[in-house]
């Protein structure tokens, strides 16, 4: 048998649910809700840039979409559907098998069925791209443009952990096998907040999800609202495990580490409550960190009326 079709038959056929056409015809089809528009994105990763070439593939393949689903999240879109694109430099099916189990699991769970994609023989590594397609009432989309001056700035989640197991693992910190095992989690198995987007919908005012640095990212709301932000380090959620690092080191992390894939949303303060209930329904940790400014810029006081901090480093920069 042809190595493609047999490597999608073994790997990527599981069934979709009724009311899909899935995987093994030209196109697939789904529907849309009426009144609802089409949310869609798409993300690369690419081996040695993006992910390391002995990471699990369990890891890797639930990675893939959970990059994906946070971009829906960010636009409060309910997920529909995935595409999978690989590029392979050969065709090992034990790796496969795990890749195709951890997309699957996190596919299920956020119901995003996978109905679709292409594979290829690749001449350099493994190159894997991943399109989600969601659904929200184009009134109720969460867009950065939206922020106004007095909102509150929330983010969902812990900050830092995954920079600092990615810079473990770069060797640019020094070795630490406990604090290595505390934070490799947050770093290959990103848990976006997808159902929490989709309750954010019509509440929340702009939004996107944390991926290159919640400084830099936010940075992007408050160009396209044209506005300013002023945020409160000290209440800013540090994850756990950073516990007891030097305070410059877990500052950089916190404020500049990407692969985050939590939320950093606005919304009036009179929502305050509802978004606290939304969060607490979703059994999610949410945390306001600040206030929208008319005043331009990013301003982040290392207490309520503190001094101002000065980034050591801005976030990822996909093309450095
Ligand atoms: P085409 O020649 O029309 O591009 P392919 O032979 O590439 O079709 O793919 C056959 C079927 O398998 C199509 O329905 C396609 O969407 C699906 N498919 C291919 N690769 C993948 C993949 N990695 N994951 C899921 N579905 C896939
Ligand atoms: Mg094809």
């Amino acid at each position: 048998m042809n190595i493609e079709f047999d490597l999608i038959a073994r790997h990527f056929s599981r069934p979709a649910p009724p009311g899909y056409l899935g995987v093994g015809d030209d196109c697939a089809l789904f529907a849309v809700a009426t009144g609802h528009h089409l949310a869609t994105s798409t993300d690369l990763l690419v081996e040695g840039r993006h992910f390391f070439s002995n990471v699990d593939p369990a890891a890797l393949g639930h990675k893939s979409l959970a990059v994906n689903l946070s971009d829906l999240a960010a636009m409060g879109a309910q997920p529909l559907a995935c595409l999978l694109s690989l590029s392979l430099p050969d065709v090992n099916h034990d790796w496969l098998s795990a890749f195709a189990d951890g997309f699957y699991a996190l596919a299920d769970e956020a119901c995003c069925p996978l109905i679709g994609g292409d594979t290829t023989r690749s001449t350099s590594g493994i190159v894997i791209s991943v399109t989600v397609m969601g659904q929200v009432r184009p009134e109720q989309a969460l867009r950065r443009s939206a922020a106004c001056v007095g909102d509150d700035i929330w983010v969902t989640g812990t900050l830092g952990a995954a920079d600092i197991a990615l810079r473990l693992l770069q060797k640019k910190l020094p070795a630490d096998p406990t604090l290595l095992a505390a934070t490799r989690q947050a770093l290959e198995w990103p848990v976006p907040p997808w159902r929490f987007g989709q309750g954010l919908a019509g509440i929340a005012h702009a939004a996107l999800d944390v991926s290159d640095g919640l400084a830099q990212d936010l940075g992007h709301i408050l160009e396209a609202s044209r506005c300013g932000a002023e945020l409160d380090y000290a209440a800013f959620p540090v994850a756990s495990a950073l516990q007891g690092l030097d305070g410059q080191l877990v500052q950089s992390a916190v404020l500049s580490g990407g692969d985050v894939y939590q939320l950093c949303f606005t919304a009036a303060v009179s929502d305050k409550q509802r978004i606290q209930a939304l969060a607490d329904a979703a059994s999610l940790q949410v945390t306001r960190i600040g206030q929208i400014t008319a005043e331009p810029g990013l301003r982040i006081r290392a207490g309520a009326g503190g001094d101002l901090i000065s980034l050591s480093r801005t976030g990822f920069d996909h093309f450095s």
